[in-house]
């Protein structure tokens, strides 16, 4: 089983996905990594979708990735004793900590870091930023505001404070719980929310213990500033484009997206672009034109992945959503423009002997008849920095280590294949042009490429480079030994 496309699809589960059948028929139509979003569904509906996709991981003889997505400092307005009030451009609103019922004169703001930060003029976001508020004075338990967007405002909705660093925890206490719950489940991949800065990041990873590979969601003005601290502490990243165009103004989001999708690149991190990729296809059957654009786009532009939200998670048309994606996908890559652009755009500087070794690679596929590349891998470095070359042919990436199959799932045009350990570099070209054969990507007259570090058990050695025949009466014929 192998998809015909080198970016991969991320589908949020959900409601309209919680069943083996459904999930199973999502896998069938392209999904290749599952998110689970701890902002909605309780434990036991988490655990039992998780145990749902590693059924299907079982049952379909593919790795899947899962992708648990913390709910992070999400800040939220309390209670108001008509359940929702009017707010009229230009009249006054008052944010306090008094818990009593808010009503068109005031609403409590259980959260007195917001307080201490806020300063005259700052803009005070409220449900996606359909409301805005500016802060006349202030003080450490109230902010005295003018409505400057007038709407309806109800309970605990949420606020965004785009203006300023909080000083926020990254993790809140529920966090902490989900965050532990979820890496005791076994997920590959921890999407924190809201991140700021690495510290952020880095508190994160300290309470995972090497359970998870950790993605930075970018969607506050801070991370955006900071990125390129957050990228070298990250393992991967996402383009949050949902929050990130609450807190900025939307034209600024594309620009943003292109920044930091070649900085992932560079890197050799994979990066998500999320968000309203199909918004329409939560209610119709088919998206609008600009939709297919957006994701041609993010294609185009040589991201590992495409996300679906609510449109798998919430929406009547799951299935559609995901096979969309993979139409608009297999379409974009079999352009000649996409070639010529990921190859003008290819990052990276060539500073180490691995650098060298999977350039030689692709340079080697990409000039004579070779059907794939295929990396032994164990860490997941030497595959990942493959994939950073995005070479023309499918690359496979081997290993013994199921979490390292599963989580590069995630990165683009890696084909994961969980091998027996190998000790020596001819165990390693056998299994390859074996693998090779078995998953249709060579046949018996195909030459392939094998790229492993030597020894075996040191991750982050790739050192070794052969075009090898699959034919395995040839692969050793004039060996010395
Ligand atoms: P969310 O994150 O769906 O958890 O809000 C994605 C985004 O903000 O775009
Ligand atoms: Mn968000």
């Amino acid at each position: 089983m192998r998809r015909l496309r080198n970016v991969k699809i991320v589908a949020t589960l959900g409601p309209a996905s919680n069943d083996y059948d459904t999930i199973r028929a999502l896998f069938e139509a392209g999904a290749d990594v599952f998110r689970l979003n701890m902002s909605h569904g309780d434990h036991g509906e988490i655990a039992a979708r998780h145990a749902m996709i590693r059924k299907i991981e079982n049952d379909v003889g593919r790795p899947i990735a899962i992708l648990a997505d913390l709910q992070g400092p999400k800040l939220r307005v309390g209670v108001f004793a008509k359940g929702e009030e009017d707010l009229i451009v230009g009249q006054d609103f008052r944010l306090d900590l008094d818990k009593a019922e808010g009503d068109n004169t005031r609403v409590c703001l259980p959260h007195t870091e917001i307080f201490a930060a806020l300063e005259p003029g700052s803009s005070l976001l409220v449900n996606d930023g359909k409301i805005r508020l500016k802060v006349k004075d202030c003080g450490a338990d109230f902010a005295n505001c003018e409505v400057t967007v007038g709407g309806t405002i109800s309970n605990r909705k949420g606020v965004n404070v785009p203006d300023v660093v909080l000083p926020l925890a990254a993790l809140s206490e529920k966090d902490r719980k989900d965050l532990d719950f979820v890496c005791d489940l076994g997920v590959d991949w921890l999407a924190l929310s809201f991140v700021q800065r690495p510290e952020d990041v880095i508190e994160a990873r300290d309470l995972t213990y090497g359970r998870a590979a950790i993605l930075s969601k970018i969607e506050k003005p801070a991370a955006v500033t900071n990125f390129d601290a957050i990228l070298k502490v990250s393992d991967g990243i996402m383009v949050a484009r949902g929050d990130l165009g609450v807190e900025l103004p939307v034209q600024n989001v594309p620009p943003i997206q292109k920044r930091l999708v070649r900085k992932c690149r560079a890197a050799a991190k994979p990066v998500i672009v999320a968000t309203q990729m199909l918004e329409s296809m939560i209610e119709s059957p088919m998206p609008t034109r600009a939709e297919v654009s957006d994701v041609a786009a993010a294609i185009y532009e040589g991201a590992d992945a495409v996300m679906l939200s609510a449109e798998s998670a919430a929406g009547s048309f799951p299935i559609e959503a995901v096979k969309t994606m993979n139409a608009v996908a297999i379409e974009v890559e079999s352009d000649p423009t996409y070639r010529e652009v990921i190859d003008a755009s290819r990052g990276g500087h060539k500073e180490t002997v691995a650098d060298a070794i999977v350039s030689a690679a692709r340079e080697i596929a990409e000039t004579t008849e070779i059907k794939a590349i295929c990396c032994f891998t164990q860490s997941g470095a030497t595959a990942s920095l493959v994939a950073r070359e995005r070479p023309r042919v499918p690359i496979l990436a081997m290993t013994h280590v199921v979490g390292t199959a599963r989580r590069l799932v995630l990165t683009w045009g890696l084909h994961c294949v969980i091998s027996a350990p190998v000790d020596r570099f001819k165990g390693a070209v056998v299994a390859s042009t074996r693998a090779a054969v078995a998953e249709g990507f060579a046949t018996r007259e195909d030459l392939i490429v094998v790229t492993a570090g030597v020894p075996f058990n040191i991750p982050g050695t790739t050192n070794i480079l052969r075009v090898a025949p699959c034919d395995e009466r040839l692969i050793f014929a004039g060996d010395p030994e």
